[in-house]
């Protein structure tokens, strides 16, 4: 086979014979993977990710329905579609099937034509919809994370750290005299300066669940679970040091160059409310530029 098709699939059957059947039809796909059991197949789907599962009502140990129910509570990084084959064919199946969350429904005899038909539409569907939200994650200018999914993001990392009692760290950035560099050497420049600042901030991101997202305007926002306060000061300090070593000119600043200020702050969760963090790392960033901007200045409580 030369050219796979992108789409990962999986086959969950008990009966070896329809397993040769499927894979034959779906060969064109650049992962295709097996199942016999609901356990199995439940496992794997952990562990792997799918765009299609191609599931067996009846399984040995449990059936079909009750690992579509079991997928639906599960967050995934996938989020794959259930397409249920079964011979039961009475409508009850059928909308038993569809409640516990399957998209389609395929009867046996498989006809190979039908099979290839179905999985081609629900996974162009669901390519679409991963694009989509893709999309709507990130700015479209600079390509970090947006403020949306920040939000997501800092919501999440304030609960595992409530739980685990540790530190989540903050720092927010914002470009000096911005709207002078826009001024005096246009806003496609100005752009291009965003661009710059934000691929060098998203060289901080180093950790799994770090994120560098635009806040808004010239602000960035760097998101750091685990890190104490000192850290993320640091990384804050090395970052402003490379802009301003990067020597982009700004002849409106009094530094003759391109500089930013940062805000930093930290806490270790006592209750839901992250929005006091933020508003402390903005506060921070507040008397930076106060003081003399090209600076970061830390929250203290
Ligand atoms: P300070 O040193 O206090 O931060 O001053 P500043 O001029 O950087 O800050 P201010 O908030 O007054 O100006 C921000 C400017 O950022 C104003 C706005 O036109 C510009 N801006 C916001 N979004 C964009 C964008 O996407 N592209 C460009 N080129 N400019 C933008
Ligand atoms: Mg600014
Ligand atoms: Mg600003």
């Amino acid at each position: 086979m030369n050219n796979p098709e992108s789409g990962r699939i999986l086959i969950v059957d008990d009966d070896p014979i329809i397993i040769r059947i499927l894979a034959s039809a779906l060969n064109y796909y650049d992962v295709l993977m097996f199942a016999k059991t609901g356990t199995e197949a439940l496992k794997m789907i952990e562990q792997h990710e799918f765009d299609v599962v191609l599931l067996d009502a009846t399984l040995p140990d449990q059936d079909g329905f009750e690992v579509c129910r079991k997928l639906q509570g599960k967050h995934m990084a996938s989020d794959p579609r259930v397409i249920f084959i079964t011979g039961r064919t009475d409508v009850d199946d059928e909308t038993r099937a569809l409640n516990a969350g399957a998209v389609d429904f395929i009867k046996k005899p498989v006809r190979v034509e039908i099979v290839q038909a179905r999985v081609r539409t629900h996974l162009s569907l669901k390519l679409a919809t991963d694009r989509l939200r893709r999309q709507s994650q990130v700015d479209g200018l600079t390509g970090v994370a947006n403020r949306l999914e920040f939000e997501t993001a800092l919501k999440r990392e304030w609960q595992t750290a409530r739980r685990l009692q540790s530190p989540v760290s903050l720092v927010f950035f914002d470009i000096d005299f911005f709207k002078k560099l826009n001024d005096s050497q246009g806003h496609r420049m100005g752009d291009q300066h965003l661009k710059t600042v934000a691929k060098l901030l998203a060289t901080a991101a180093k950790r799994g669940n770090d994120l560098i997202a635009r806040y808004g305007g010239e602000e960035f926002v760097l998101l750091l679970p685990g890190a104490p306060l000192t850290w993320a000061s640091s990384v804050a300090e090395n970052l402003l040091a490379e802009l301003k070593d990067m020597k982009l000119p700004h002849g409106e600043s009094p530094y003759g160059v391109v500089t930013m200020s940062a805000g930093v702050a930290t806490k270790i969760p006592v209750d839901e409310h992250y929005e006091l963090l933020v508003e402390h790392a903005d506060q921070a960033l507040y008397q930076a530029k106060n003081a003399r901007r090209n600076m970061v200045a830390k929250y203290q409580d």
